[in-house]
């Protein structure tokens, strides 16, 4: 179902249209159901995702979601953007756009010591002429800041924070987030129009989840939570948004005439609205505020949220107006910063990890440790360089830090405690697996087993990432079936999957019909995969699904890819000589050249389709563009899709590497004045559209 913005402009006016039915006449059988449904679906969200106490099981949920949905679709007349059929977001892709803050958000002074919290204190008595303060502690959320107003109970806008004066509408994206509210229960007190302001949050869990993924896909990594829930939040595509499970915690409620006199009073009516409300504790003294960073610094570590600190603020709302603000922040809150999150835990040994492309990773267990919400018991020790620069010895006590990467990365060694006598930790000089001495590559830090055919891991790793979803996308087969084919002696390599049929595959341990007929079904259907993502899934090594795409516009075809020198292929704009090199090594092997020519055989798509070559240009060949602001003709993916198909790149942000920028109405101010500082030129749609007739 659509969700256009515009839609949100007139929700008052629906609103008072609902409550008129109402008073006039009593909604009578699919009318009264849907509206019944709709209040006990938004009831177990609540219960599920703010309560952490469902009430029903997951089952009876989705039977009642699916009602719902059923009448919503039988009654396109009862439709309402806040039903909780909604939440799973709309495939259509929108432009946000951009609205002024009522009140400008701003941001929150530092400290990082008692000491500076206490000046802070004594600068707000100061200013309130000795008047006594009360405080309140909360947790610093570490994600990305968000304002939503309601009105008559229903959300209405939900705005980034932007530059502080404007942000972004991103109401569409906002609306999935299950644990915000979308209308408010009936009979409870809210004011007619108020705005609460907080943090989207990607949890731990999710943000681990979505990186895992990403690694596999080999797309790049975010660095934090906040990096992937802002990210997040800015996505074109809701219902991508819907599945990514973001999360928010509210800390502020503003509003005219608000009935409240203390923050903890108006945070005490929020949470009762239904939203997640930061934890908030008033502090009696001075001392209890250093209890409360003390304990707070250990037990946020079991938080499922990342924070990055604390959050203290005067409890006096009439206090926050007599202070006001400097240009920057309030004078009546700061922020307690803590020091980045670290751990000591003891080294168990370290092991040595084969990937698909024959890279060792070494990889150091651990004795488990509690870091940023999760249990940690590996660390990533990247390469031999890194081990040789930690100057790491068995069973030392090190240092573990959670970055960016999937697995938390060791920062640093405790040589005070290390054992008399333990010897420095070696890398291995033959595979784990299969015994083969390792060679190291050439101008890198890696080794690599070169026994390709033979060694296990990279045989059932390249079987991995041939059917994954941005390859050939054959379901049904993940780590522990391409383990069990290659073992069967069935698969021993890609090709060989086309050889397989549902009586094979039934003859295997523990495999139902079902799951073979699926995993069939997939590999007939991957025969229409286009020629670019044919060549991505080829484990061919450094090249992923962007130089997959490069490599099909510019090649046509896997014969003209089989015969190309170096030479010619570094010439493709994009492909540096380090690729190059790598696809004509592939294509050296004669066991490369048989897969490929079976592939051919089982009717893989080895060219770009006649479709693909006729509307296929290089007019923007080698352009890096940015797309900003909303349009008038095409959408930004369609956009996006016509700059791939004229050889050109989509980039999201402004460089001086960037070729121009194809601007809508209402560009960012930020985006403008980059690319006016960096003269990069500004395109309008129609001129866009003029370039690539
Ligand atoms: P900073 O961006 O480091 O200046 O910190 C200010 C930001 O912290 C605010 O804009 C909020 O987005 C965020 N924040 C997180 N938790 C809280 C909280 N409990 N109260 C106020 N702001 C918070
Ligand atoms: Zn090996």
């Amino acid at each position: 179902m659509q969700i256009q913005p515009s839609l949100f402009d007139n929700l008052e006016l629906e609103n008072n249209n609902e409550q008129q039915v109402k008073q006039t006449q009593l909604p009578a059988g699919d009318e009264a159901r849907i509206i019944e449904l709709r209040e006990t679906l938004h009831r177990h969200n609540h219960n599920y995702y703010v309560l952490n106490q469902p009430t029903i099981s997951d089952q009876e949920f989705d039977h009642l979601m699916r009602e719902l949905q059923d009448l919503e679709a039988k009654h396109p007349e009862m439709a309402d953007p806040l039903s909780p059929t909604q939440r799973v977001g709309s495939d259509l892709s929108q432009g946000f756009k951009q609205v002024v803050h009522e009140r400008p958000m701003m941001s929150l002074g530092n400290s990082y010591s008692i000491e500076e919290v206490q000046d802070f204190l004594r600068r707000a008595k100061e200013g309130l002429g000795g008047e006594p303060v009360e405080i309140v502690g909360e947790m610093k959320y570490d994600g990305t800041s968000i304002s939503v107003t309601y009105e008559n109970g229903r959300l209405v806008r939900a705005v980034t924070r932007g530059d502080g004066v404007r942000g972004d509408d991103v109401t569409a994206n906002v609306i999935t987030i299950r644990s915000i509210p979308l209308e408010l229960p009936k009979g409870t007190d809210y004011p007619p129009k108020f705005e609460v302001r907080g943090e989207i949050m990607l949890p731990w869990a999710s943000f681990e989840r979505l990186n895992k993924e990403r690694a596999f896909n080999e797309e790049p990594l975010f660095a934090n939570p906040r990096n992937a829930a802002a990210g997040t939040l800015k996505m074109q595509n809701s219902a991508e948004v819907a599945k990514r499970g973001l999360d928010a915690y509210f800390y502020f409620l503003l509003g005219d005439n608000l009935p409240y006199s203390t923050h903890t009073e108006a945070m005490d009516a929020v949470r009762s609205w239904g939203f997640k409300v930061a934890h908030t504790e008033v502090l009696e003294s001075i001392d209890a505020v250093a209890d409360f960073i003390a304990r707070w610094d250990k037990d946020r570590k079991s938080l499922p949220v990342a924070t990055d600190g604390l959050v203290f603020k005067l409890n006096s709302l009439r206090q926050w107006l007599n202070l006001g603000a400097t240009a920057k922040s309030p004078r009546w809150a700061i922020a307690y910063k803590f020091a980045p999150e670290r751990e000591c835990t003891k080294l168990k040994s370290v092991s040595f990890e084969v990937g698909r492309t024959g890279v060792i990773t070494p990889v150091a267990n651990l004795e488990p440790v509690l870091l940023s919400g999760t249990i940690v018991k590996r660390a990533s020790l990247h390469n031999e360089d890194i081990i040789r620069q930690l100057d790491i010895h068995d069973h030392d006590m090190v240092y573990v830090e959670k970055g960016g990467e999937i697995i938390p990365k060791i920062v640093g060694v405790d040589t005070k405690q290390r054992e008399p006598g333990a010897e420095p930790v070696k890398f291995v000089t033959h595979c784990p697996v299969c015994g083969t001495p390792l060679q190291r590559v050439e101008g890198e830090a890696a080794w690599v087993c070169p026994n390709k055919w033979e060694c296990k891991p990279q045989i059932t790793g390249r079987i991995e990432h041939f059917v994954g979803r941005h390859a050939m996308n054959i379901d049904g087969i993940g780590e522990e079936v391409a383990v069990q084919l290659h073992e069967s002696g069935m698969v021993n390599n890609i090709a060989d999957l086309y050889d397989l049929t549902v009586e094979k595959l039934v003859g295997l341990d523990r495999f139902q019909l079902k799951s073979a007929q699926r995993i069939m079904r997939g590999i007939e259907q991957s025969r229409q995969v286009p020629f670019e993502r044919v060549i991505y899934a080829l484990s061919i090594q450094f090249v992923g699904e962007t130089t997959a795409k490069v490599l099909a516009r510019n090649v046509h075809n896997i014969d003209r890819l089989m015969e190309m020198s170096a030479e010619e292929l570094a010439a493709i704009p994009e492909i540096g000589p380090k690729i190059a090199q790598s696809i004509v090594e592939y294509f050296a092997v004669d066991t490369n050249r048989d897969i490929v020519e079976r592939l051919r055989w089982a009717g893989l798509q080895m060219a770009l389709s006649e479709e693909e070559l006729a509307n296929r240009t290089t007019k923007l060949e080698g352009k890096k563009i940015v797309i900003s602001g909303v349009f008038q003709h095409h959408s930004r993916e369609e956009y996006k899709a016509m700059i791939e198909q004229h050889g050109g790149k989509n980039v999201s942000s402004i460089s001086k590497a960037t070729s121009f920028i194809l601007a809508g109405d209402n560009m960012g101010p930020a985006k403008l004045e980059k690319a006016q500082k960096l003269g990069i030129d500004i395109i309008d749609e129609n001129r866009f559209l003029e370039m690539i007739e």
